[in-house]
C-alpha cells in the first residue's frame, strides 16, 4: 500500500526469504517480492532490527543480516510482527474455561464448546490444531456455524483448517489454499504441479496485469490438493476453489 501511495517503504523481515516468508509457493511469493522491488520497495531479508534512534531527520534503524551489520534512516517505523490473544484478566480461568500457555481458549473443534459446558469460543482467540492458527474474519466465521451448528441440536461440520483459503491483501494479490509443492512432497504425497503464468493469458493481457502465475497442486491420481495464485483478485478463485473442495457452500460469493 505504502509503495503505491508514492513512499519509498524499507521493509526487514528477519526470516530468510523476507517477502511472505510462511505460506504460499516460493514461485508466488517471488512474484509479490518482484513486483515490490520494480516499484522501489526495498527489501531485508534476514534482517534482525535492533534498538532504534533518533536522527536530526528522522529515525536510525539498525539491523544485522548474515552479510555483517547495516542501518537506515527512515521518516517512520511501522512494527508489524503478529497478534496474541487478550484473554488475561476476563475471569475465564475461575469461570472453568481453559485457556492454554499461549492465551488461546481451549475448545473442541468439533463443536466450538470451551472446558465449560454451555459456553463457546470462537475467531482469533481460540487455539486450532495443526496449522497454527489462522487468524482470519472467514475462519472466525465459519467457526461461529459450527458452534450454532451445534446449539441447534444438530450436527455441525468441523472447519477443515488444512483448506483454509489466506489472501495477502497486497498488489498484485496472493492467495493460497491446501499444501504447498514442498508441503505435499514432504508429506509424502505424490503430486504434480501445473504452473500457468498470466504473461500468456489473453484477459491479462487486456487488462495490461501479466505479472504473476496460478499454480495447482494435484495428487497423481488426480484429486485435487491446493491452489494458489499472484494477480489482481486471485482471493475469490482461491476462495471458491477451497469451499468446493470441502463440499461447503460459499458463504462470501454464494458459489455452489
Ligand atoms: C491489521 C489487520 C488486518 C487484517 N486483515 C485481514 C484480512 O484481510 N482478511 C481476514 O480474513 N482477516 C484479517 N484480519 C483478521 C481479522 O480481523 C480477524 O481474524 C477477525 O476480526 C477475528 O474475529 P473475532 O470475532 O475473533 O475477533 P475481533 O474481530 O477482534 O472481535 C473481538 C471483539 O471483542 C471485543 N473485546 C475484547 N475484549 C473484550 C472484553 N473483555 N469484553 C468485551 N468485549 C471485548 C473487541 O473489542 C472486539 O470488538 C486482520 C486483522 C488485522 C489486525
Amino acid at each position: 500500500m505504502y509503495t503505491d501511495l508514492g513512499s519509498r517503504p524499507r521493509c526487514s523481515e528477519a526470516m530468510n526469504d523476507g517477502v511472505l516468508p510462511i505460506g504460499p509457493d516460493r514461485d508466488i511469493a517471488n512474484v509479490l517480492a518482484k513486483s515490490l522491488a520494480k516499484r522501489g520497495t526495498k527489501i531485508y531479508a534476514e534482517a534482525r532490527v535492533g534498538s532504534l534512534q533518533h536522527s536530526e531527520t528522522g529515525l536510525i534503524v539498525p539491523f544485522e543480516t548474515p552479510k555483517g551489520s547495516d542501518k537506515i534512516e527512515v521518516d517512520q517505523v511501522l512494527v508489524s510482527i503478529g497478534r496474541r490473544p487478550v484473554t488475561e484478566g476476563i475471569g475465564a480461568d475461575q469461570a472453568g474455561v481453559r485457556i492454554d500457555e499461549r492465551g488461546f481458549i481451549e475448545v473442541d473443534t468439533n463443536t466450538m464448546l470451551t472446558s465449560l459446558p454451555g459456553v463457546y469460543a470462537i475467531g482469533d482467540c481460540v487455539g486450532t490444531p495443526g496449522v497454527g492458527t489462522p487468524g482470519l474474519a472467514h475462519v472466525a466465521c465459519a467457526e461461529a456455524v459450527v458452534a450454532v451448528d451445534h446449539m441447534l441440536g444438530e450436527t455441525p461440520v468441523p472447519v477443515d483448517y488444512g483448506k483454509v483459503p489466506w489472501v495477502v491483501y497486497t498488489y498484485p494479490e496472493v492467495a493460497w489454499s491446501g499444501l504447498t509443492e514442498a508441503q505435499a512432497k514432504a508429506a509424502g504425497r505424490n503430486v504434480v504441479v501445473h504452473k500457468h503464468s498470466f504473461a500468456g493469458n489473453g484477459r491479462a493481457m487486456i487488462l495490461g496485469e501479466t505479472d504473476g502465475l496460478v499454480e495447482i497442486v494435484a495428487e497423481k491420481d488426480g484429486r485435487f490438493s491446493a491452489s494458489t495464485s499472484s494477480d489482481r483478485g486471485p482471493a475469490n478463485c482461491c476462495t471458491r476453489d477451497t469451499w468446493r473442495s470441502t463440499g461447503r457452500r460459499c458463504p462470501a460469493t454464494s458459489a455452489g
